[in-house]
């Protein structure tokens, strides 16, 4: 059963990418920004906890966070595999999740690291600023992100890599290039089996 994640820096093509994943394994894409975008949206409670916090670049707090994920986690469609997009964003997060898949006797099967250089990356997330006008694509709050990036979350990348389910992939050519670089790492992990 694949439960994977996808890593990438801001600007990586990990959204995009990571929808096709999710499409070609059926299974249900678990993306943190997402929920939290979709409760600022429709001004929710926990929207309205978190807006100032996304908006800003920062990163809501990993309480809040694990728990849910957890509950999406927990729902029915996930039980044959999921993809996480944007968490674990940081080895507490690691802990969190390790801790929520070990007490269903479960671990990741698979991590998704796409990497793409930093000048690249920039020039994504400028192209994505004028084009869907994220209150988060800031000037200020990408340098944030993108700091929080290397600082929190590149090492989750450690840990993962010591149990050996890290494959790199790389984030540079078209669309489909990349996806079919994707599903070649996933193969050779027998996934789907
Ligand atoms: P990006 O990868 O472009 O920063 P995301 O959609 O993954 O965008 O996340 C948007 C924002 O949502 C983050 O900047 C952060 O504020 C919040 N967020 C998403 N995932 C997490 C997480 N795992 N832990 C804490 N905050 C998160």
């Amino acid at each position: 059963m694949p439960r994977l994640l996808i890593v990438g820096p801001q600007g990586s093509g990990k959204g995009t990418q990571g929808v096709r994943v999710a499409d070609a394994l059926a299974i249900p894409i678990v993306s943190t920004g997402d929920v939290f975008r979709a409760n600022v949206k429709d001004g929710t409670e926990l929207g309205l906890k978190v807006k100032a916090i996304i908006d800003a670049g920062d990163l809501v707090p990993d309480e809040l966070t694990s728990a849910i994920v957890r509950d999406r986690l927990e729902q029915v469609d996930a039980a044959g595999g999921f993809l996480l997009d944007g968490y674990p964003r940081n080895v507490g997060q690691v802990g969190d999740l390790d801790g929520f898949l070990s007490g269903r006797g479960e671990q990741l099967t698979g991590v998704l690291e796409l990497s793409v250089p930093r000048a690249v990356s920039i020039e994504r997330l400028s192209l994505r600023a004028s084009e869907q006008g994220r209150a988060d694509d800031t000037e200020e709050a990408i340098a944030k992100r993108l700091s929080l990036y290397e600082s929190e979350t590149a090492p989750i990348l450690d840990v993962y890599r010591e149990r050996g389910i890290v494959d790199a992939i790389d984030g540079v050519g078209s669309l489909d290039e990349i996806a079919q670089r994707i599903s070649a790492a996933l193969a050779a992990r027998g996934i789907p089996g």
